[in-house]
């Protein structure tokens, strides 16, 4: 069985790519699973342990870390995120397709890392940086400094836009996922013929 691709959905922190991630988990049946990230963040209200993230402490972080338990891993504002290796490889393993939105410094990581045939990379884009601010302040559940540190590290990520398969703007949610989704099964279709 040939191994399963390994797709990426990164950009700047307000971008929405988790908007963008469940519209397009919601809006069709693509055969790929999404893969669910470690953090040290606390829940917010409506997050679910291990449907979200797997919500863990700076400990147990810190042991995976260790243990080499990560295909990357990253610090954003304060807290740690990784993406928990033993799940990604196994489902790929088994012919699956594995969906991954991470931020910047982590999808640097995998890109580096994975130079195989496989990997597809997408960065999405905000229409302007006027748009990107007002998505970070219009979301209410960070405090003015974590704005502005969130907005200082989305100006310098748009630079490493090149680095990507894809660059998709995200100027209306619903076309950029298609977009995307149209790309996916484009690519799942030639893996599926090279076989
Ligand atoms: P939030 O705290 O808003 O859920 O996520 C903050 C940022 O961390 C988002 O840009 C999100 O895409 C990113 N993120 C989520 N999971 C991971 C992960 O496993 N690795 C990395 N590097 N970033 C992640």
């Amino acid at each position: 069985m040939k191994k399963g691709l390994l797709i990426i959905l990164s950009g700047p922190s307000g971008v929405g790519k988790g908007t963008v991630r469940e519209y397009i988990f919601s809006h069709c049946n693509l055969p790929f699973v999404y893969s669910v990230s470690m953090t040290t963040r606390k829940p917010r209200i409506n997050e679910v342990d291990g449907v979200d993230y797997y919500f863990v402490s700076d400990e147990e972080f810190q042991k995976n870390i260790d243990n080499n338990n990560f295909i990357e891993h990253a610090s954003f504002v304060g807290h740690s995120y990784g993406t928990p290796k033993d799940k990604v490889e196994s489902l790929r393993e088994e012919g699956k397709h594995v969906f991954l939105e991470i931020e910047v410094n982590g999808a640097t990581q995998v890109l580096n890392n994975y130079k195989e045939a496989g990997v597809i990379s997408f960065f999405l884009m905000p229409p302007s940086l006027q748009t990107l601010e007002k998505r970070i302040k219009g979301r209410k559940t960070e405090s003015k400094e974590v704005i502005e540190q969130r907005l200082e590290k989305g100006r310098r990520e748009m630079q490493l836009a090149g680095m990507y398969d894809y660059v998709i703007i995200n100027d209306r949610v619903e076309k950029a996922s298609k977009l995307i989704i149209d790309i996916i099964l484009e690519k799942i279709k030639e893996a599926e013929e090279a076989n």
